[in-house]
């Protein structure tokens, strides 16, 4: 061989090794950046996971400690009867709401982010901000025919109280539409005796069987357990309260008395503004405007 193809072969094996050293080299310095890489991600994710925890932490902790101390609710209910726009021959016209008007009032308080609720959600009070009730007495197909349309139409939330022995006889509403307006979740429909009278004119025995008898017939036809009870022509007393909390009420409704302090009346004595058929749209706002909520929190 000659000398010189002995060189080239010499030279030609450094080379190789030299290829061979810097593919080990890149090899493992490749390998160890991937080792980094994935560790990166690990620790990527397990950062996010204790981020997550922790949320979920905070936020457990939001809802096991942030409970309301104390609250004060100031509630416009306005209470209705008919509302209709013909008053015919009646004697008390001013009982009467228009349609008309009830449309304008539901849409006031849908454009102007009133909360209105069930007689219920005071139970949650502190949940809401602008509390307005709109409550309907005795059951009447207006109800049904003048009032439940617009409540759909502007997602308004009202109350009715209903006379057990009138259900389903002339212009009163039928267990049917009462069911069709309960599963619609706008309307509530809760006691106001079997019969109306009088309650505190009433001996304990009929004041029981009028709160007891009524509560048993909503829950057997309606399915709902009544815990408000509307006290006919706002008649009542200390024995009237008594029986009813007795028997699982927990709100009473007044008939005047305008808007309710929850820091003036209990539960059981709820005052309301009466909504006559000559209130105008103006005082309807007026009194709304006094809704708010003001709560404690531990
Ligand atoms: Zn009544």
């Amino acid at each position: 061989m000659k000398k010189e193809n002995k060189k080239i072969i010499i030279l030609l094996c450094l080379v190789v090794l030299f290829i061979g050293i810097v593919i080990s080299f890149l090899f493992i310095f490749l390998s160890k950046k991937e080792i980094k890489i994935a560790d990166i991600i690990k620790n990527k994710n397990e950062e996010n996971v204790e981020i997550y925890d922790e949320e979920n932490k905070e936020s457990e902790l939001k809802e096991a400690d942030l409970k309301p101390v104390s609250y004060n609710a100031v509630i416009p209910m306005y209470m209705y009867h008919w509302v209709r726009e013909d008053t015919g021959n009646y004697e008390y016209p001013e009982m009467m709401a228009k349609p008309s008007e009830i449309k304008k009032q539901f849409e006031y308080l849908s454009s102007n982010n009133y909360d209105t609720i069930f007689i219920t959600d005071i139970d949650k009070i502190y949940d809401y901000k602008k509390p307005i009730a709109l409550t309907f007495d005795d059951g009447w197909a207006d109800v049904y025919n003048n009032v439940f349309p617009y409540a759909k139409e502007y997602n308004i939330k009202i109350s009715m109280y209903v006379i057990i022995d009138l259900i389903g006889t002339p212009g009163y509403c039928t267990v049917d539409e009462l069911k069709e307006m309960r599963d619609s979740g706008l309307v509530e429909i809760e006691s106001h005796t079997m019969s109306h009278r009088m309650l505190a004119t009433l001996s304990r025995d009929e004041i029981y069987k009028e709160l007891d008898e009524s509560k048993k017939y909503i829950k057997d036809t309606l399915g709902i357990d009544t815990t408000v009870i509307c006290y006919p022509s706002g008649s009542f007393n200390n024995t009237v309260i008594e029986i009813a909390k007795e028997l699982g009420y927990k709100y009473g409704l007044a008939m005047d008395g305008g808007v309710h302090y929850t820091s003036k009346t209990d539960n059981m004595q709820m005052t309301r503004i009466f909504a006559t058929r000559s209130m105008s749209l103006n005082t309807f706002i007026n009194y709304a405007s006094n809704a708010r909520v003001d709560v404690k929190w531990e």
